[in-house]
């Protein structure tokens, strides 16, 4: 990817090729944040173990209401009680308990007001999994933090995560940047572009010869 930017003609100040003020900026080398933000939400009692399957998942939620999105977990765990014995999150997963029905609003800075309804949008959210590693809404929310960034601007099939991430910040305390999400690029049918979209990808643009500033203006 940073192969592919640099050819398109985009330039940046800090990241993990070139380093700067808030490295390092790779999430395997930023585990102790995680943990710290981890450490916080536990002791805050912002969230749980998980000790349930994939299989009792299944079974308890049926379809999941979003057909990109995790399903909307049914609470199984939300009672427990031992919090406090878990030194280190490795072992279960652990999930942020939302509040059912909090309305969760915000403006996108391209798309205008948003609005989310915690339970109904979107359920108890994992940010921890049992194979020990921190889950995207975590990792993204502790970096942006620790980074002092201001304006986050992505894709828009990451809204509904932007009000996941919103709990999170105000939980952690940490100041909220602004968010501005994108359309998606779609081939000519109006389908979102994916992996298996490979003849689309920068690489094989790139490799057929068009410009980068071909790409870049469409
Ligand atoms: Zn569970």
């Amino acid at each position: 990817m940073i192969e592919d930017l640099h050819w398109l003609g985009i330039r940046w100040q800090e990241g993990p090729d070139c380093g700067g003020p808030y490295g390092p900026y790779s999430q395997s080398e930023r585990r102790e944040h995680y943990l710290e933000a981890w450490r916080r939400l536990r002791d805050g009692g912002f969230i749980y173990p998980c000790t349930c399957s994939r299989k009792d998942l299944a079974q308890a939620a049926g379809a999941p209401n979003d057909h990109d999105d995790e399903p909307i977990y049914p609470g199984h765990c939300r009672v427990r009680t031992d919090v406090a014995q878990f030194a280190d999150p490795a072992g279960v997963n652990w999930r942020f308990r939302v509040q059912d029905g909090e309305a969760i609003g915000f403006s996108d800075l391209k798309l205008g007001p948003q609005r989310y309804t915690a339970g109904r949008d979107f359920g108890d959210f994992l940010v921890w999994r049992r194979d020990d590693v921190p889950a995207y809404q975590l990792a993204v929310v502790t970096d942006d933090a620790a980074m002092r960034i201001t304006e986050v601007v992505r894709g828009s099939d990451l809204l509904k995560s932007t009000a996941r991430q919103r709990l999170l910040i105000r939980a952690l305390g940490f100041d909220t940047p602004d968010y501005l999400h994108c359309e998606l690029v779609r081939n000519s049918l109006g389908v979102r572009l994916a992996k298996r979209n490979e003849a689309l990808s920068i690489r094989s643009l790139r490799e057929r010869g068009i410009a980068a500033e071909r790409v870049r203006e469409t």
